[in-house]
């Protein structure tokens, strides 16, 4: 749905304008200042469900890593249901 108020944005400006108020979605410290690809783009992460705010030192680290991956070396607690 386009924005009224922004109309001639695209998705992918429209979401990161929206998700640049949230925190960080791995670290909850800094401001999503990125949109992260949960899978990697270059690993076929390219639909829109797979992006998610993130601030841009986690989306470094992270780069091409997979999320579980990604928290388990940098030390977020990761809980397997
Ligand atoms: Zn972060």
């Amino acid at each position: 749905m386009p924005s009224t108020r922004f109309p001639d944005e695209s998705h992918m400006t429209r979401w990161s304008r929206i998700v640049s108020s949230d925190p960080c979605t791995y670290c909850l410290e800094r401001r999503s200042d990125t949109v992260d690809h949960i899978r990697a783009r270059s690993q076929g992460g390219r639909n829109q469900d797979n992006r998610i705010g993130a601030c841009a030192r986690c989306n470094s680290h992270k780069a091409s890593h997979s999320m579980l991956a990604f928290l388990r070396t940098h030390g977020y607690p990761v809980r397997l249901y």
